[in-house]
């Protein structure tokens, strides 16, 4: 293990990795360590949109139909009534998270990124990162190390604003894809995602308020999605994790910036964690290209704005009687569901969006 690098990037996790990619794309020479080791599991609905694999690509990684299922857009279920839309800007792509982690992995050690697996970062010293018993000087230091980082806390920057968080379980069955949508089927206080993943293959993840609820238990209030799993094998095991919303008054302090889950994050709901975590990995490393992290800071505020705001709209459904409201308004005005799905993945104005909220509020008023 070399005693000094350019950029250590604390956690090798999907944020981790893009930022040591971009960082590289920039000339950086780059460390990640984790405490893991590949490939890296980690409880998600797996959809990557297709603004994620844009934004992927960007990045130099290629993630095509091989490496999982695509899928055209979203529908949501509710009592009954579904809605659905397709994506404007192309498909996204349902990937197992360890097919994810595993191809990042390899493009990364391609791009010339060094790894330390296995490591545990223990603290940080100035401009020295202590790992294995041993301190790395960095000239920049990414903390990439999730939702609970321990780097937010090392460098003073877990002060947030809001913290809300809900509980989450996935699974993966042995089931032929019914739909080529990403399902999200409201139930009641919780929500069950379905995602193909592979032709004889779909994620199920479950999300609640209630720690306690798991996902066999949960099946029973969705009846369709229930039969549809009935006899499919399990193909993991049932994985549980925390879907926290921070935001936090900073992301940098001195030489460390923080991306990812650990800089803050946005309820699953909205699936779009991964995306956000491409697009600040890219923003930072232009930034370190340019030694100006209060430029991160700004702009990473305006990355995360319009997901924070999708995800406040889409929680503010966990109300029964507004969700039903909403879902007839869909239901009788798809084109309403099909550009809240636009902005949604980025792909309408702010002003488009604001115009859309609207037409739902009017819609509202008068279904
Ligand atoms: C139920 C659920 C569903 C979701 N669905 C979607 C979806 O469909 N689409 C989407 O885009 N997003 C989704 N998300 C969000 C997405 O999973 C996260 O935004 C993403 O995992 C964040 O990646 P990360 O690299 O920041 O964090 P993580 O994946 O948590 O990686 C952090 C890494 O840091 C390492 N680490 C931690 N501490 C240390 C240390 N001290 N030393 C060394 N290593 C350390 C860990 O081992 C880990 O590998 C979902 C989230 C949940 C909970």
């Amino acid at each position: 293990m070399s005693n000094q690098t350019e950029v250590f990037v604390i956690g090798g996790g999907p944020a981790g990795l893009a930022a040591a990619l971009a960082a590289r794309q920039r000339g950086f020479e780059v460390t990640v360590a984790d405490s893991l080791a590949p490939p890296i599991d980690k409880p998600c609905g797996e959809g990557l949109m297709p603004d994620g694999i844009a934004a992927l690509q960007r990045l130099g990684v290629n993630i095509s139909a091989r490496h999982g299922q695509r899928f055209r857009g979203i529908r949501f279920v509710n009592s009954g009534l579904s809605a659905e839309a397709v994506f404007p800007n192309g498909t996204a792509l349902g990937v197992r998270r360890t097919d994810l982690h595993r191809i990042m992995v390899e493009h990364a050690a391609t791009a010339g990124v060094c790894f330390l697996w296995g490591a545990v970062v223990t603290g940080l010293d100035g401009d020295r990162v202590l790992v294995n018993n041993e301190a790395v000087r960095a000239r920049w230091i990414i903390g990439a190390d999730g939702g609970s980082s321990r780097v937010r806390r090392w460098a003073g920057l877990d002060i947030h604003r809001r913290k809300e968080q809900r509980y989450a379980f996935r699974r993966h069955y042995q089931v032929a894809p019914w739909a080529d949508f990403m399902e999200l089927h409201w139930g009641p206080n919780c929500q069950l995602y379905v995602t193909p993943v592979g032709p004889a293959e779909v994620c199920v993840a479950l999300i609640s308020r209630d720690p306690a609820l798991r996902l066999e238990q949960a099946l029973a209030a969705f009846p369709y999605v229930a039969s549809q799993l009935a006899s499919a094998k399990h193909r993991s095991v049932e994985r549980g994790a925390i879907s926290v919303t921070r935001k936090l008054a900073r992301v940098c302090a001195g030489n460390i910036a923080l991306v990812g889950d650990a800089s803050g994050g946005v309820d699953a709901i909205t699936g779009e964690g991964l995306c956000l975590a491409f697009h600040q990995a890219d923003l930072l490393a232009d930034c370190l290209i340019r030694r100006d992290l209060a430029r991160y800071q700004r702009e990473h505020r305006a990355l995360a704005r319009r997901p924070a705001l999708m995800a406040s709209l889409m929680l503010l459904l966990e109300h029964r009687r507004l969700r039903d409201r909403v879902m007839r308004s869909f239901a009788t005005k798809p084109q309403l569901f099909a550009h809240m799905l636009a902005t949604h993945v980025g792909a309408a104005s702010p002003l488009q969006g604001a115009a859309t909220g609207l037409a739902l509020g009017w819609s509202l008023l008068t279904t």
